[in-house]
């Protein structure tokens, strides 16, 4: 059977073994430790920020980040639709109410007019929301400048969910250094992994050294075990921030890897009738971390889920683009502004094997799926049959 091939696979560069050595040599195989450190400074210089605490998760660097601001249960939080549940689960560990907002089809990220519309109206009946939270999506920044403008004017603090677009630019700045706040993810299928783990920056020292004290159990600078709130135990590990400081090493490899996959899949399907490619909005540049492409089932032939099992029967793991939160069973009921861009994205939309370390040969395989499919123009049948076995 052919070797699978998957979504986007941990991809380890030279120094990670050794950094994590000298952990276990030291004895430093705590949360905290001399790399926690290391990774917390050389992170800040790789993104040009300020000030950065590393913690177990994205997610848990998101609930930080709502909670520094101050989101309240009752409070509403707008946030972007077309993500992954982590952008928004947060909101509701805080017991406040997540309100969708829509993407534009430049960068598949929030819509600013409909953001900049909303606001406007809810700034009339005097019920602003709390919070932005604001994803980058599969390496691309947001339109941050109308949606700062936005949430400037009425004073909305910014929080950004740059977890997948670590290494993206926008008018060559970092997405997630724009706003109050921003969280970074290493999870195992992001552009740099420590396994799993989190960044949280700002350019308040405050708030950082705020996130620090919340992410060791809010201890009081007492002697004795003291303690005034309810923290959590959110701090990386000082093993992992080894991994994490090797992996920084190599970001800028990745992010050429990731976009060269995106450049050979366009240049071989791009003119395929029916499929088009989430583009490049001109305010920046993105790190393609997953490629992700739109069916057209008339113009193509074959529908997303078609091109999606095809793929599966050759062992090659492909997803559909996330499924929009405002259609979420668990978010029924929260309001959505807009909503149509992210449905029919999520409806037609598949993201390709992407990972730093596919093969010219691993790419080659997806390729040939999909052209094959082309031909075969199954929705045409009589009968929908499944794609036959290669
Ligand atoms: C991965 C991801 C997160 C969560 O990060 P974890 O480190 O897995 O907790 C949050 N938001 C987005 C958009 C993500 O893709």
């Amino acid at each position: 059977m052919a070797k699978p091939i998957l979504l986007s696979t941990p991809h380890i560069g030279n120094s990670e073994l050794e950094f994590v050595k000298e952990a276990f040599d030291t004895n430093w195989i705590a949360p905290v430790g001399p790399h926690v450190d290391a990774f917390e400074q050389e992170f800040c210089q790789v993104v040009s920020t300020s000030h950065a605490a590393a913690v177990s998760s994205g997610t848990a660097a998101l609930h930080l980040a709502l909670q520094l601001i101050g989101v309240q249960p009752g409070d509403e939080v707008f946030c972007s639709t077309l993500t992954f549940i982590a952008t928004a689960s947060p909101i509701t560990y805080l017991g406040a109410k997540p309100v969708f907002i829509d993407s534009d089809r430049t960068s598949w990220n929030m819509n600013p007019d409909l953001l900049r519309d909303s606001l406007d109206q809810r700034a009339k009946i005097g019920k602003l929301p709390k919070a932005l939270v604001l994803v980058h999506l599969y390496g691309q920044s947001a339109d941050l400048d109308p949606i700062l403008e936005a949430c400037n004017h009425y004073n909305i603090p910014l929080i950004e969910d740059a977890a997948e677009s670590l290494g993206a630019t926008y008018k060559e700045r970092s997405p997630g250094t724009f706003g109050k706040i921003g969280i970074y993810s290493f999870n195992g299928n992001k552009i740099i992994t420590t396994s799993g783990g989190g960044m949280l920056v700002s350019h308040d020292p405050d708030l950082v050294a705020k996130a620090r004290f919340l992410a060791t159990q809010a201890r009081d600078p007492a002697p004795h075990y003291q303690h005034s709130e309810i923290g959590y135990n959110y701090r990386l590990s000082n093993v992992l921030a080894g991994i994490g400081r090797g992996q920084l090493q190599v970001l800028k490899d990745r992010v050429e890897a990731r976009r060269h996959n995106f450049e050979v899949y366009q240049q071989a399907l791009g003119n395929l009738p029916g499929i088009e490619f989430m583009p490049e909005a001109s305010f920046g540049r993105a790190t393609h971390w997953l490629t992700c492409l739109t069916i057209d089932p008339k113009a193509f032939g074959c529908d997303r889920e078609q091109v999606r099992l095809a793929l599966a029967e050759q062992q090659i793991e492909a997803r559909p683009v996330w499924k929009p939160l405002h259609v979420q069973p668990v978010f029924a009921g929260c309001e959505c502004i807009g909503g149509e861009v992210a449905e029919s994205l999520f409806k037609t939309g598949l993201c390709l094997p992407s990972g730093s370390n596919l093969t010219p040969e691993d790419l080659e395989r997806v390729i040939e799926v999909i052209i094959r499919l082309e031909k075969q123009r199954l929705l045409d049948r009589p009968h929908h049959h499944p794609p036959p076995h290669g």
